[in-house]
């Protein structure tokens, strides 16, 4: 039998980072593992997410999640296996989806997890294209921007988590023509290989003459990823009665004034342009749908999820850091 331990290893935020998150605003530490309580759970963590609305909780503003504590632990999506439990619903050697990632080992109620098959898939899977990365993406197509069979549409992000499912969902889906923007040659690339039909290099020239020059009858759908020059592009060349779903605006997390708005906004009222946002956690009846559909997909080679790993949770920090950079292609994750 597995001893249990004792201690654990954690990261905590040292510091609010000011711009850009550099590795000193984090903090590893190692901490007593207490007792468990009754109906709890002591998860040995293997994977665990970082993901960009893990900035914004850096921030003391109030938002719809509340703001990491300095020198507190962080959390997030991880996936473990269950080394000691205190509860009848989650027997040991179970391996669960939980929110109390950014640590070794997690204590936590047996009900704020859920059990995840391994066998079916990898159990970083659970935590991109068969979690609520492909969730986001489903939900900002369908419930979010409403798209229709033969639309055009336009995913920013594109050679990420979310952005490489909402292109090949919206392709699932019928799209008429789906264009992505991504800021590399190789990101581009790949994103042709998944079967989005132009792409470009948002690095290469003004977001709006990429845009204009793959999508010159204009666009229907705009699944935003990240804001700014990209969202004020796509305004410009939706057309009559397009969508967009607002789904994040990664260009600006790192700001540290706040920035301008499209330039170009009252175009909506002319064009009867509907831009919506959403959070997918408001999304959640939408999550059995989406996972037999994925399922489905996934089995067919319709949808695929790259997965850029680092090692280590000493790591954690950097792989958050640079995924913000853009040093991952589809899902970031972190194995401890
Ligand atoms: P991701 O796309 O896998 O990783 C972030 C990517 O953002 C980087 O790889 C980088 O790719 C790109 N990026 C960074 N700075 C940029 C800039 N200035 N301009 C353009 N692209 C930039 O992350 P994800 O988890 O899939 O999240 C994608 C977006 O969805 C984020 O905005 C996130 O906040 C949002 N999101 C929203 C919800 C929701 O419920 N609304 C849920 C999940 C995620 P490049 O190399 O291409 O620059």
């Amino acid at each position: 039998m597995t001893q249990t331990p004792t201690t654990t290893r954690q990261i905590a935020l040292a510091s609010r980072p000011h711009g850009k998150p550099e590795t000193h605003d984090f903090r590893v530490e190692t901490v007593d593992l207490p007792e468990l309580g009754a109906e709890e759970i002591l998860v040995r963590n293997t994977v665990m997410s970082v993901d960009p609305y893990m900035r914004g909780r850096m921030n003391d503003v109030k938002s719809y999640v509340a703001p990491f504590d300095v020198g507190s632990p962080l959390d997030g999506g991880a996936v473990g296996e269950v080394i000691a439990s205190r509860s009848a619903k989650v027997a040991v050697g179970s391996q669960v989806l939980h929110g109390s990632g950014w640590r070794e080992h997690a204590i936590l109620p047996a009900a704020a997890a859920s059990v995840v098959d391994v066998g079916a898939a990898p159990a970083s899977r659970y935590l991109g294209i068969l979690g609520m990365t492909g969730l986001t993406a489903y939900v900002g197509l369908t419930a979010v921007a409403e798209m229709r069979e033969g639309d055009t549409v336009f995913v920013s992000g594109a050679a990420g988590a979310v952005g490489q499912a909402a292109g090949q969902i919206a392709r699932a889906l019928g799209a008429g023509k789906v264009i992505g923007s991504a800021g590399s040659a190789n990101k581009v690339a790949r994103i042709r290989e998944l079967g989005y039909d132009e792409a470009f290099n948002y690095k290469d020239g003004p977001v709006h003459d990429g845009l204009r020059a793959a999508a010159p009858e204009g666009i229907d759908v705009y699944f935003d990823n990240v804001g700014g020059d990209h969202l004020e592009a796509a305004i410009g060349e939706l057309r009559l009665f397009g969508r967009v779903a607002m789904c994040g605006a990664i260009s600006q997390y790192n700001a540290t004034e706040p920035p301008p708005g499209p330039h170009n906004l009252s175009l909506a009222i002319g064009k009867n342009l509907t831009l919506r946002g959403f959070i997918v956690g408001q999304y959640a009846h939408l999550a059995q749908e989406y996972r037999g559909k994925a399922a489905e997909w996934l089995a067919g080679g319709r949808l695929q999820g790259d997965e850029t790993f680092r090692d280590g949770l000493e790591n954690a920090p950097q792989a958050f850091i640079d995924m913000l950079g853009g040093a991952n292609t589809g899902k970031m994750l972190v194995r401890l």
